[in-house]
């Protein structure tokens, strides 16, 4: 079996700024050549294929930890240097020595995880999601995550992009803003007005409301029809959960911010604390670790939903793409996050060949070997803002 032998690491930069509200923070990509904000992509090289990875540290400005200069030392000086000279397939193997080492740290071992699963993908011949179990559907729902505005009519002109311009038939508004939950029941009654009663609409609070305010709110928009709800409060207030479930009729609660490890996911179905699992690969890990919080949510009939905005990355969406590909429809829940990787914000410059395009609010999961994705080399060097190598 193919070996690893060198491992490269690039910050790269982004065609385009984004930025965005929330309750608890807000996503920037930061100024052009400032690297935070910016994503890393990997190399790894093995027996003459190429694995090839991008994941976007969320900070500053978000609860997960990581930022891309963490990310950068973890992979150059300890993650790396362990992988070097290992069996390319053994991802298990790999896992236990990183978490023994580094634990914690999702969006460095994510990167690595993904493009290890590229790599032995382009080494078989065959796409990510057959290392996964296979595909259980070529085509992907998307969601557009509509951001807090301080006037509901932009996040009505959001929801109308997503529908009318992409076909989507769910959005997600975020809430908590600051207006109080009764603003945020304001802002989803106007975009429901202006959607129609045929579009999913969820909410997400980012953790922002309390339990009262979470089962006033579910009350009030009851006639609304709330698709989902995510998140509403503290990610270590399980007990809270499983009470704004015990009263919200039915509408689904879904876990976000608690969710990070699989051992978040077995406490969350002890405390009957959600209906679903919002799975982002940058904040579980990387596909091993979905794959396993997808197992423990099929063992209690938790929904799974696949997040993470993918800004301006197709290999990023792609990750996730392949994912939701292996999951059996009837398990998946809502639809995938990753619009934002897949054109909304223009083609990727770093995808040769390979850029997703949205067609009735769904993209066509890639079936080319690993990801699917072709990197445009002197694409990467002209966007290369850092580089380093392990060997
Ligand atoms: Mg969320």
């Amino acid at each position: 079996m193919t070996r690893i032998e060198r491992i490269e690491i690039f910050v790269t930069e982004l065609p385009v700024r984004l930025k965005r509200t929330f309750s608890s923070g807000s996503y920037d990509t930061g100024a052009p050549d400032q690297l935070l904000g910016k994503p890393v992509l990997v190399k790894i090289h093995a027996g003459g294929v190429t694995g090839v990875a991008q994941i976007r540290a969320i900070s500053p400005g978000h609860f997960v930890a990581d930022t891309v200069h963490s990310m950068v030392a973890a992979i150059r000086d300890i993650y790396g240097p362990l992988l070097i000279g290992r069996r390319l397939a053994d991802f298990e193997a790999h896992d236990a020595l990183l978490t023994s080492r580094l634990a914690g740290n999702p969006a460095a071992r994510a990167v690595l995880d993904i493009a290890l699963h590229d790599a032995l993908g382009k080494a078989l011949g065959v796409p990510v999601h057959d290392l996964l179990g296979g595909r259980s559907n070529d085509t992907i729902p998307l969601e557009w995550s509509v951001s807090l505005y301080e006037d509901p009519q932009g996040m009505v002109d959001d929801a109308l992009r997503a529908t009318q311009e992409y076909g989507m038939k769910v959005i997600c508004l975020k809430a908590a803003g600051n207006g109080g939950w009764r603003q945020d029941v304001r802002n989803f009654e106007t975009v429901r007005k202006a959607v129609g009663p045929d579009v999913m609409i969820g909410v997400d609070p980012n953790t922002g409301w309390t339990v009262s305010d979470s089962i006033l709110a579910l009350h009030a928009m009851r006639d609304l029809d709330v698709g989902y709800c995510e998140q509403p409060v503290e990610r270590r207030n399980l007990r809270g959960m499983a009470q704004i479930r015990a009263q919200a009729a039915g509408v689904p609660l879904m876990v976000d911010e608690a969710l990070f490890t699989v051992q978040d996911a077995a406490q969350i179905i002890e405390a009957g604390a959600a209906d679903v699992f919002c799975i982002k690969l940058y904040k579980v890990g990387g596909l091993l670790a979905a794959r396993r919080m997808a197992a423990l949510g099929q063992a209690s009939d938790i929904g799974i939903n696949s997040g993470g905005l993918a800004v301006a990355s197709g290999l990023e969406a792609a990750a996730a793409a392949h994912f939701c590909a292996s999951i059996p429809a009837g398990r998946t829940f809502g639809a995938a996050e990753f619009v934002f990787g897949a054109g909304v914000l223009g083609d990727d410059p770093l995808i040769a060949d390979g850029n997703f395009v949205i067609k009735d609010g769904a993209v066509t999961v890639p079936t080319g070997p690993g990801l699917g994705m072709t990197l445009d080399e002197a694409a990467l060097e002209q966007m290369t803002l850092g580089h380093c190598v392990v060997t």
